[in-house]
């Protein structure tokens, strides 16, 4: 297996995209960029630094004061996002195979993923046409309205895990609303960054709106969010990655949207619809490769169910299809990066001293190079357990009995994350009753994978700051200006 499908037409190097135009970094610095299945460097990317960033910035803060984007009304706006659109949509099989040989996500969760991109861009080209803003009036005496404005130059920083869909889930509202911005993608995966600048041009989007920067998180995300003239920070990662941010951005006082890491509990109780729960559970951890933020990576089982629970768990988990990232019938492909890799598989070692292990626990059979883990399931894992703690971001699952309602809240919220839980039961009380009281910015009840785009997204605890989702996306990426009248 250490051969994949090279896609045609691939880059001869991946370079920035500023002010309308492809650029080397000023200094000329270059980072390698890996395919997950042979592990080798198939192009180099320019690495931004500090002086490319101030380009980026300076352009997008020059559209911004003098291009006509932040000044154009919202339906204008709105009928350039749909073209962006159609022409994501009009490309999502070359979007995906690009993705998925960046990445290795299997084909067809790829190319899921880019049509949600293209309905991130749909849905807030309708929503900016439909805003309304407040205005109250005290009759004979005075008016209060709300102006809503655009804030400035947005800098969005987004990480590897399904990076082109990510990144439109922060460029759609931040454009929408008249910002400008500058991306900077994540480094293990910036091929499909780089094909929004064409798109974009296409849909007519002004020069200088959208500004690409590439490079390491310490270099080109630093000088991002400690430029003084970017007001706004949208940043998708690691908590850990987060709270440095957080710190880098205090000085300045700026804007801050964080969707971090999570451990997200699937709670399943002994009245659930066992064959659903199973089922949803195995896709939950397993899908997009386990590198997935709301991956309900730990199962919380009730003890009446636990065993029956367990044995057809592992059983499905040694079904699911390890392969060719390219290959339609793949299930789980190959881990973004050997460093990824290694952390997934130093957890997998872990967990074999936690827990005891049901299902995979290495390599899969007949792969012996390539990021490929099997799907690997811990049983009996004790809640003070790394890998019950700890986010792996990987193909890796731990299951936990529980014997009351109340062990059960205790175990889902016995962790430091809060970004989602699953629940399975058909008690209509306890569940609503549980989601009340579960530590998470997002509750699915005997549901998955299901999202209407008008809901908060963002987590709580060590998972996040912030919701976005329909209009609190545009709230963060606007400023309500009070105005006052005396009548
Ligand atoms: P990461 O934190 O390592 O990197 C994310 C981005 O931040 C990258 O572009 C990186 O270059 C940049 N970065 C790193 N250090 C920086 C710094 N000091 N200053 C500025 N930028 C910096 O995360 P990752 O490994 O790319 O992504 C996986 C993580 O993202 C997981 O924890 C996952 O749960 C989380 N995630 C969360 C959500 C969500 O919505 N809550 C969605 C997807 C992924």
């Amino acid at each position: 297996m250490a051969t994949t499908h090279r896609p045609e037409g691939l880059p001869d190097r991946i370079r920035h995209y500023i002010d309308g135009a492809f650029v080397d970094s000023v200094g000329g610095e270059t980072f390698d960029v890996l395919d997950p299945v042979t592990n080798e460097t198939y192009v180099q990317a320019a690495a931004g630094q500090q002086a490319d960033i101030d380009l980026a910035v300076a352009a997008a803060k020059r559209a911004f004061d003098e291009g006509p984007w932040s000044k154009m009304p919202p339906r204008q706006r709105s009928r350039v996002l749909h073209r962006i659109a159609d022409l994501v949509e009009a490309q999502d099989k070359r979007l995906a195979e690009l993705e998925t040989f960046d990445t290795g996500l299997p084909i067809t969760q790829a190319l899921g993923q880019a049509q949600r991109a293209a309905e991130n861009f749909r849905f807030f080209a309708d929503l900016i046409v439909a805003q309304h803003d407040d205005a109250f009036k005290v009759p004979g005496r005075q008016m209060n309205y709300v102006n809503r404005k655009p804030i400035g130059v947005a800098g969005l920083i987004t990480p590897w895990n399904t990076p082109f869909m990510l990144e439109s889930w922060k460029l759609a509202p931040a454009i929408a609303t008249g910002n400008t911005v500058v991306l900077k993608p994540a480094e293990f995966t910036p091929l499909s960054a780089s094909l929004w600048a064409a798109i974009f041009e296409e849909a007519g989007l002004p020069k200088g709106v959208f500004n690409l920067v590439n490079g390491l998180g310490e270099e080109a995300g630093d000088a991002l969010v400690k430029h003084p003239d970017v007001p706004l920070i949208s940043f998708t990662g690691e908590s850990r990655t987060g709270q440095i941010i957080f710190g880098n951005a205090a000085p300045f006082l700026k804007g801050l949207s964080m969707e971090l890491g999570g451990k997200s509990p699937a709670v399943v109780f002994a009245d659930a619809d066992l064959e659903s729960a199973l089922d949803a559970t195995v896709f939950g951890v397993f899908s997009l490769n386990g590198e997935r933020c709301t991956a309900g990576s730990r199962i919380l089982v009730e003890r009446a169910i636990y065993d029956e629970f367990v044995e057809r768990y592992a059983e499905r988990a040694k079904n699911v299809v390890v392969g060719d990232p390219q290959d339609p019938k793949t299930e789980v492909g190959a881990l973004v990066h050997p460093e990824h890799y290694d952390k997934v598989m130093s957890y997998v070692e872990i967990g074999k001293g936690e827990g005891r292990l049901v299902a995979g626990g290495g390599r899969p059979d007949g792969f012996p190079t390539g990021n490929y883990v099997a799907p690997t399931v811990f049983a009996d894992v004790a809640p003070d357990a790394r890998i019950f703690q700890e986010e792996i971001f990987g193909p890796v699952v731990a299951i936990t009995p529980f014997d009351s309602d109340d062990e059960a809240l205790e175990l889902a919220n016995n962790t430091r994350y809060g970004l989602a839980a699953y629940i399975w039961t058909n008690n209509l009380k306890r569940a609503h009753n549980f989601a009340q009281s579960v530590e998470a910015g997002m509750v699915w009840l005997n549901s998955n994978n299901v999202r209407d785009l008008r809901t908060p997204f963002g987590g709580v605890k060590a998972s996040g700051l912030g919701h976005e989702g329909g209009y609190r996306s545009i709230d963060f990426y606007t400023d309500q200006q009070a105005v006052h009248i005396t009548l």
